[in-house]
């Protein structure tokens, strides 16, 4: 029983009721505290049935935290919601929640020797990340020098592209300027770090990419995800076919665009998909961004069932999370039990530019 998440999905609730801002934003930072924890919060419960001091969490909280530790749930939550109006959003949104992890449960899956799946020592790279270019906060050099102090051998910046301005995406000329970029800083780096060229295209609604067959050609690494139709119950299996089956592609992004207590991602019949994918040699990603975790741990199985690769990425905006959005990545690949030969991640960088020109 993963208490953190318990609590912080008590605590979000319990948000969203409140009459004021203020209080509402401070039962958030709590929930997301919470779920920021490294340890099982019970391990904080002291002799004297305190709670050891959590920066971030305010007394009002803290007597939420206790009330669940002590009787396994919070009968003050409870009663607030049951006499709510909210009370049918906010059953919604609870059951939009299911397979997140924790920090405090993704720490405990990366030591869980009983596991299999890979380790972080495995991982090479990390192959899906926004720069300065689109939507991110870090820069190209940033990039090289953050995976080199992670031990990886490379990594690939995929901004958005051009089809989606609402985040930034980069223009062509953009884009060409960014080459040039990665050009000067892989030759001043050397064998010591490449940086790959890369975008995160978008899917349209028909499943088609934003992106022309010839503009995919100029990038070493091709994700494309979906950033609309996110919340609607229509199948959408006929789209992410396509997407996955187009020449060019490489990997198919946050495959739902699921977000954790507020959206329910693309509705299709995965088996079919994870078959296509596996068929024309795409990988399916397991983004590691906590509040996306796409696919997760239970749908990554029908996806091993089905053959295919994997790509487990940290979606990071910012260069403090790269480090921890991978380690949820490869979590649910640990606690699914993907085998580390399927994980493009893990592939040398000759391996990784050799499939992914097989797939030009
Ligand atoms: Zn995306």
């Amino acid at each position: 029983m993963d208490l953190n998440g318990k609590i912080a999905a008590l605590l979000r609730d319990f948000a969203a009721i409140q009459p004021s801002k203020q209080k509402m934003w401070g039962y958030k930072r709590a929930a997301r505290t919470v779920l920021a924890l490294d340890e099982p919060i019970e391990s904080l419960l002291q002799a004297d049935g305190t709670l050891k001091k959590i920066p971030n969490i305010g007394p009002a909280s803290t007597r939420i935290i206790l009330e669940v530790l002590t009787t396994g749930t919070s009968p003050t939550i409870e009663a607030a919601i049951s006499g709510s109006h909210q009370k049918p959003d906010i059953d919604r949104r609870g059951g939009l929640r299911a397979h997140f992890l924790s920090r405090a449960q993704v720490l405990e899956a990366l030591r869980d020797a009983t596991l299999g799946g890979p380790s972080r020592d495995e991982y090479r790279g990390d192959l899906q990340m926004h720069s300065t270019y689109s939507d991110g906060s870090q820069t190209l050099r940033d990039i090289i020098e953050a995976g080199i102090a992670l031990g990886y051998e490379y990594n690939a910046v995929t901004d958005h592209s051009y089809g989606l301005p609402i985040a930034g995406g980069v223009s062509m000329e953009r884009l060409a300027k960014q080459h040039r970029e990665i050009d000067r800083l892989n030759a001043e780096f050397g064998r010591r770090f490449r940086l790959l060229k890369g975008i995160e295209a978008n899917i349209r609604a028909d499943g088609s990419v934003d992106m022309a067959p010839g503009e995919l050609a100029t990038l070493d690494i091709v994700v494309a995800s979906p950033h609309s139709g996110l919340r609607t119950k229509d199948d959408q299996t006929r789209r992410m076919v396509r997407a996955v089956t187009t020449r060019g592609v490489h990997i198919l992004g946050h495959p739902r665009g699921r977000k954790y207590g507020s959206r329910p991602g693309v509705t299709a019949k995965w088996k079919k998909v994870f078959a296509a994918a596996a068929e024309s040699g795409v990988a399916i990603e397991i983004d590691g961004d906590p509040s996306r975790q796409d696919i997760d741990c239970d749908l990554a199985r029908t996806a091993i069932d089905a053959g295919c690769l994997f790509a487990l990425d940290s979606d990071a905006h910012s260069t403090r999370e790269l480090a921890p959005y991978t380690d949820v990545a490869i979590a649910h690949a640990r606690l699914a039990g993907v085998p580390s030969d399927r994980i493009i991640n893990c592939w040398p960088l000759a391996r990784l530019l050799r499939w992914a020109d097989s797939r030009r």
